[in-house]
């Protein structure tokens, strides 16, 4: 069993994930059973009494959740949106104020203002790359949390995560930051000062574009039993067989994130020396505007990178189209590599919003493929473009 003292990778491998003390099985069990015998009235054998309530697999799940991003506590979800709209219910009332990313994923952006705008709670768009921008954007005794991602999606920003919980915290209000693109690996955001971490575990944490899941994982107990009720009251549960899904790719997430890393630099530095595009976003580039504290929060820059092509935005759709090893799909983080047109796909949400992002930009997820073959396909792209 990995003690809390363990390295990274060894967490990967065994934090939840011990051999089953029943039959000795090295991998968790799939459990697939609604609800579980007991011993006389409330006589519970492990604690399980109805799955919507608990699971073994989920359980092992939140285990191994809880390690990774060194919190007190982990809930799965169904979905990433099921997972922030569950801490959401828990933290905000109507009539509370949130403070969000001006380019937050669409996805999200939607969650905020379609459908908790609709139960009295107001949200503000700021570039949080800026704390100051942050700080005002708080309406005191009003702002329940600051949401942040970092990197965001698709535009790569950068917020630093320590002086956001200073800001947040000075106002009574909660950091909330969406470690997705990240991955626990790259960031554990808890250890920085926030006080949940929210993911997709649909990308790298599933890694293998295999299952649609989300997390939260606090740093206080006290707001992990808050996400808990709504979790069990509203239901928004994952099945066993996504839960396990999730478990096994966190197995091999280290080392599946360093070839990300690796593959993605390569790319970008090909991208950035290429004369059809105009502009390339990865916080890796030491130009990057965040380049300075993405090195300090995070232990490498990640597996995304989203670029700009100089002849505009039928241009871009005409990359997409021409890729053969980038797959055009949304989504991101699995071991293959994608390609996508965010203004048209996974932010068209978001079009005629103040969060619309440009329609010359194109999203590469960086998949784990050989770098060379990823940087051919993309020159042969660029040149038919
Ligand atoms: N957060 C980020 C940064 C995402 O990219 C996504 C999905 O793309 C989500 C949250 C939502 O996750 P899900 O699609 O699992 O609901």
């Amino acid at each position: 069993m990995a003690d809390r003292n363990a390295g990274f990778e060894t967490i990967t491998v065994h934090a939840g994930q011990e051999p089953d003390p029943a039959t000795g099985a090295v991998v968790v069990p799939i459990h697939p059973a609604s609800t579980f015998a007991q011993d006389g009235v409330g006589g519970l054998r492990a604690g399980f009494e109805y799955a919507r309530s608990g699971n073994p697999t989920r359980a092992a799940l939140e285990a191994s959740l809880t390690a990774l991003e060194r919190g007190a506590a982990a809930l799965a979800f169904a979905s990433g949106l099921a997972a922030s709209d569950a801490l959401l219910r828990a933290v905000c009332r109507p009539g509370s104020h949130v403070v969000i990313p001006a380019d937050a994923y669409g996805g999200t952006y939607r969650l905020f203002a379609r459908v908790l705008a609709e139960w009295g709670v107001e949200h503000t768009a700021v570039d949080l790359s800026d704390p100051a921008a942050a700080a005002a954007a708080i309406r005191p005794g009003a702002t329940a949390l600051v949401w942040c991602e970092t990197p965001t999606n698709p535009m790569l920003a950068i917020a630093d995560i320590a002086a956001l919980a200073a800001v947040a915290h000075q106002a009574g209000a909660l950091l909330v930051v969406d470690n997705t693109f990240a991955s626990p690996y790259l960031c554990q955001p808890l250890t920085l000062g926030a006080d949940a971490v929210v993911h997709s575990t649909t990308k790298y944490l599933g890694g293998h574009s295999d299952v649609v899941g989300g997390a939260v994982v606090t740093a206080a107990a006290e707001l992990a039993e808050r996400v808990r009720f709504v979790q069990n009251a509203a239901g928004a549960v994952p099945g066993p067989f996504d839960a396990w899904l999730v478990l096994r790719g966190i197995r091999t997430l280290a080392v599946r994130m360093d070839r990300h890393c690796a593959n993605a630099r390569e790319i970008a530095a090909l991208l950035a020396g290429h004369a059809a595009v105009s502009a390339v976003h990865y916080p890796g580039l030491a130009s990057h505007p965040g380049h300075d504290v993405a090195a300090k929060q995070m232990r490498d820059f990640g597996g995304m990178v989203s670029f700009q092509v100089r002849a505009g935005a039928e241009a871009a759709l005409a990359v997409c189209a021409a890729t053969r090893l980038f797959t055009l799909a949304e989504s991101l983080g699995g071991v293959e590599s994608l390609i996508e047109h965010p203004a048209r796909m996974t932010h068209a949400s978001v079009a005629g919003s103040p969060l619309a992002v440009p329609d010359d930009l194109v999203r590469l997820s960086v998949g784990i493929e050989a770098a060379d073959d990823l940087a051919a396909d993309l020159e042969q792209a660029l040149d038919a473009a």
